[in-house]
């Protein structure tokens, strides 16, 4: 390990109740320091003892975010790449089953010479080993520490933490906990009490917070700082409101208002150059998103409709285009098995474009087929995802070719399959196998793939270029066989992996906007750098929707 002596580290930490948003408080401040003009990294840990969230379902965890390098991490990584702009790796995110499954593996190899395996040290160096790996020459690295301090699970990480700043000294360690003021309307008053407990708890594992972000619905007046600081042990410069705000763009503004940057910068004996950080592009999207010039309506047909987590980086991309297009995007949240019982006609009549997204498992992929013809017929601009994609292949090959059979036997096993599972793909050098019985986890096609988009097409036109690379997470896999049965249908193959064998984008010539594809796009999309389907996708439905009215 080699560690530049300039990098220092800040660890996040949550007490009180999860769910504060410490990944965006993680990204938040990660973009304020960015426009001081140092170099920042994230990472999170995450103590459950799954491998990876690759395998938890998203209404227990939100999305599975995917990086370029195929990691399947937390979502808060989207939130890290989406506000720094810094792509994420396998090094930036870690869960206690991963940690585990490394030490264990060690410990079978026999690495550890015979020694009794423990929680400390065996552990927690491997967790130090996880926070110091793949460094260069980082100002920042800001490590967030998931779920809250006392939990069971998270305290190897905390002693981690304590370990890295007693061996490199408090002058390149800065804690920070993230806490709720809970305000109480009957009393009047926001308390205090349940961060002092929480503070205690941190300190009992030999950690002093040097700041505490308080979530408050209402801004902190001075005695209650003032009191939080003198019990916590912390500065009272250093107690900073985190109030709640309509959207979450107004974060980094936010905070820095609040001198979060000032304190950390103070906090390392930083001299700051600029008296500021330049947050100039937040603010601009902040305005935008405070006075749209117009509105458009987004229907998303999935099966977790109710469950916004799980969308988290479509969400996102959707208001990045909306805001590219300074516009709103109203998001209509559709249970695509509400679609098979009821008239698609009645939900889908008003909107101004559709979009079916990822998905796994057979329920509801009738309703989405059905909002798939809907959007075909009544010329709805329409974006598929992935399982979006394959279903749209699906549809046009039922109801346009003819082949009343065709499906996926990833759900149909007697079905006409064209759409198949994958068994054999070139990834760089090497070429992937997989089976029927291969294990769920993490053998799916992940990560990013380079595709060659067919000179002439439409999504040439939007990417303005040959090849892009997109990131990937699926088993299953249009058959090619079948591309002549889609053209004679109207559907054009625009979109291929290099060497011609797999598809990776249709679309539908005869259409206002008719693409799918068999990536993630959203996974990509930023504040900053919209992505190029979603803002053309966006500006297709506002230009529709005008020439309606
Ligand atoms: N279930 C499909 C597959 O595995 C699609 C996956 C997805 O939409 N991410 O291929």
């Amino acid at each position: 390990m080699t560690l530049s002596s300039k990098t220092k580290f800040i660890f996040i930490t949550g007490g009180v109740v999860s769910s504060l948003g410490k990944g965006l408080a993680s990204a938040s401040l990660a973009s304020i320091l960015q426009g001081r003009g140092f170099k920042v990294r994230l990472k999170k840990l995450d103590p459950y003892l799954n491998v990876d969230p690759g395998t938890m379902s998203p209404y227990q965890h939100g999305e599975v975010y995917v990086t370029d390098d195929g990691t399947e991490a937390d979502l808060d990584l989207g939130h890290y790449e989406r506000f720094s702009g810094v792509a994420t790796t396998q090094y930036d995110s870690i869960t206690s089953g991963k940690i585990y499954q490394r030490v264990i593996n060690k410990e079978r190899r026999g690495d550890y010479l015979g020694a009794t395996i423990q929680v400390i040290p065996h552990v927690t160096n491997a967790i130090k080993e996880f926070i110091f790996s793949d460094l260069t020459d980082e100002d920042f690295v800001q490590c967030e520490i998931g779920g809250t301090v006392g939990d069971i699970e998270g305290q190897p990480y905390l002693e981690a933490i304590r370990q890295i700043a007693y061996e490199l000294g408090k002058d390149r360690v800065m804690f920070i906990h993230l806490t709720l003021l809970p305000y109480i309307p009957t009393a009047g008053e926001l308390k205090t009490k349940p961060t002092q407990h929480s503070v205690k708890k941190l300190q009992e594992y030999g950690i002093q917070p040097d700041m505490l972000l308080c979530r408050s619905q209402m801004p902190i007046d001075q005695n209650e700082k003032r009191k939080l600081a003198l019990f916590c042990n912390v500065k009272e410069e250093n107690v900073v409101t985190a109030l709640d705000v309509g959207n979450i763009y107004e974060v980094p503004l936010a905070y820095e208002k609040e001198g979060i940057d000032r304190c950390v910068c103070t906090h390392f004996g930083i001299e700051c150059q600029k008296h500021h950080s330049d947050l100039s592009k937040w603010q601009k999207i902040v305005d935008i998103v405070r006075n749209p010039k117009e509105n458009v309506k987004i229907a998303v047909v999935g099966k977790y409709a109710g469950f916004l987590e799980a969308y988290k980086s479509l969400s996102e991309a959707i208001k990045h285009a909306a805001i590219a297009n300074f516009a709103k995007a109203d998001i209509l949240w559709i249970n695509s098995e509400k679609l098979e019982t009821g008239s698609v006609d009645d939900v889908l009549k008003d909107v101004d474009a559709i979009i079916v997204p990822g998905g796994f498992g057979q329920r509801g992929t009738e309703g989405k087929i059905m909002a798939i013809k809907y959007a075909r017929e009544h010329n709805i601009p329409f974006l598929g995802i992935c399982l979006g994609m394959q279903l749209a292949v699906i549809e046009t090959l039922r109801n346009v070719a003819g082949i009343s059979n065709a499906g996926t036997t990833e759900f149909d096993k007697n079905c006409t399959p064209v759409v198949g599972l994958l068994t054999e793909w070139q990834n760089g050098s090497v070429i992937e196998k997989r089976g029927e019985n291969t294990d769920l986890g993490g053998t799916m096609r992940l990560g990013a793939y380079p595709c060659v988009l067919q000179k002439g097409s439409k999504v040439a036109e939007i990417y303005g270029c040959s090849e892009i690379s997109e990131r990937h997470r699926h088993r299953y896999e249009i058959n090619l066989s079948f591309e002549k049965d889609l053209n004679q249908s109207g559907m054009l193959v625009s979109g291929k992996s290099p060497d011609g064998r797999l598809p990776e984008i249709v679309e539908r010539p005869d259409h206002p906007w008719f693409i799918a594809v068999q990536f993630h796009p959203e996974l990509k999309s930023k504040p900053f750098a919209p992505h190029p389907l979603f803002t053309s996708l966006l500006q297709t439905a506002i230009e529709r929707k005008k020439n309606l009215i």
